[in-house]
């Protein structure tokens, strides 16, 4: 059964560190890329007011992101029993990046770098533009996130591109996989290509460089 509630309690952010409490909003920079453009744009506008933990503006992301939580699971699908789990996308790399960090990397950093990941693979298809790949990277960029880390690439991507076959065991043997067609609209994949994810990663290597000689 579903709750008959849940509470959340804005008190509580106060105790996170900065770390925890960005991770946070990963999640809900995910729910709009899947499924709502203007709450994307609305989070790319406040990127800075949430970064630098304003807390009415918080408020509203939290409450935001209830609001279509709750649409989802009145949508008849509350725990995500079908094949379709459109709330898993940039996470097939998380779960995997987490692991090979040994969690050092909390969840919410790297579900920014697996959104990234996806979201440039998504522009390398030609099924967003690359003004709408770079917004999201920025916005995530903006909001405090690391794009990059180094067992991304380590063996070849050997690691990472493991938590693709790890990610279609975990849904029962057929991969589905959620990109984006655009920001707004997810879409669902039942292949990933290997190449592509590695000149995704690169491209993410190449920008942290760069950012890092400014
Ligand atoms: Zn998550």
């Amino acid at each position: 059964m579903p709750p008959v509630a849940v509470f959340n309690d804005s008190s509580f952010l106060t105790t996170l560190d900065d770390r925890d409490w960005r991770s946070g909003i990963s999640e809900a920079v995910k729910v709009a890329l899947i499924k709502d453009a203007s709450f994307f744009d609305w989070i790319e506008a406040n990127a800075q007011a949430l970064a630098t933990r304003d807390a009415a503006t918080m408020d509203y992301l939290i409450h935001r992101c209830a609001q279509m939580h709750l649409q989802h699971i009145s949508g008849g699908d509350p725990f995500e029993m079908g094949s379709s789990r459109p709330l898993d996308f940039g996470h097939w790399s998380a779960h995997k990046l987490e692991q090979l960090t040994n969690f050092e990397l909390r969840h919410g950093e790297a579900v920014a770098i697996g959104i990234a990941m996806d979201s440039l693979y998504s522009y390398q298809l030609g099924w967003i533009t690359e003004h709408d790949a770079n917004r999201i990277l920025t916005t995530l960029r903006t909001l405090g996130f690391s794009l990059y880390q180094p067992m991304l690439d380590a063996n070849n991507s050997t690691g990472v591109l493991k938590g693709l076959a790890e990610f279609r065991e975990h849904l029962g043997g057929q991969l589905t996989i959620m990109l984006l067609e655009a920001i707004g609209r997810g879409v669902e994949v039942h292949e990933m290509n290997p190449d592509l994810i590695r000149q995704a990663i690169a491209t993410l290597k190449e920008q942290e460089q760069q950012a890092q000689l400014v």
